[in-house]
């Protein structure tokens, strides 16, 4: 019969020989390669003590941006909501009261947003869209969870710290970005 490929090999059907009915080549052989594997570079890490650097385009949790002063500089467009592809965002607009000029950078603002993580696929279209440079995709995991419920960011899991109140937590969000925040 003709063979479909040309990798099909003959099997040999040949009587084992006394030497190989003891097993013990092939024994000392399989024991042999995974002595090898002692003494080769682990591939993996101890996370959580330990993280793998990431890519510089690696997308991981949002963020929801502030400018130098503190304020929130998402204007509730919803531009991110329209460009996710998995519907995982979620927000309420409220108009800024006369008073609030330094929590909120705009006339409108986010009151309720919310990112369901389970839905997310981290494609980052959220931060291409947004015009304000006020959402983007951090260098951190989202953390694991058994309860649904607990994917279900809100705005205050995803506000990055106060620049003024907490400077050290606001450049650590920042990460990579640091610098890059500009004021559109
Ligand atoms: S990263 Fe993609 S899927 Fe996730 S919220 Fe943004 S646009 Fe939606
Ligand atoms: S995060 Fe950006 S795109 Fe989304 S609602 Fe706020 S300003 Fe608009």
């Amino acid at each position: 019969m003709q063979p479909l490929t040309n990798r099909s090999q003959a099997v040999n059907r040949a009587p084992l020989t006394w030497w190989e009915r003891i097993y013990l080549p092939a024994i000392i052989g399989g024991l042999s390669i995974t002595l090898k594997h002692f003494f080769r570079k682990k591939p993996t890490i101890n996370y959580p003590e330990k993280t793998r650097p990431f890519s510089p385009v690696f997308r991981g949790l949002h963020i929801l941006n502030r400018d130098e002063q503190g304020r929130e500089n998402c204007t509730a467009c919803g531009l991110c909501a329209v460009a996710c592809p998995a519907e995982a965002i979620t927000m309420e607009a409220a108009e800024r009261l006369p008073g609030e000029e330094h929590l909120y950078r705009e006339e409108k603002y986010a009151a309720r947003y919310e990112i369901n993580m389970l839905r997310c696929i981290f494609c980052g279209l959220c931060e291409e869209a947004c015009p304000k440079d006020a959402i983007y995709l951090s260098e951190t995991f989202a953390p694991s969870d058994y309860q649904r419920k607990q994917f279900i960011y809100s705005k205050n899991d995803l506000l990055i710290p106060h620049p003024e109140k907490e400077p050290e937590a606001y450049k650590k969000a920042l990460g990579n970005r640091a610098g890059k925040n500009e004021v559109k």
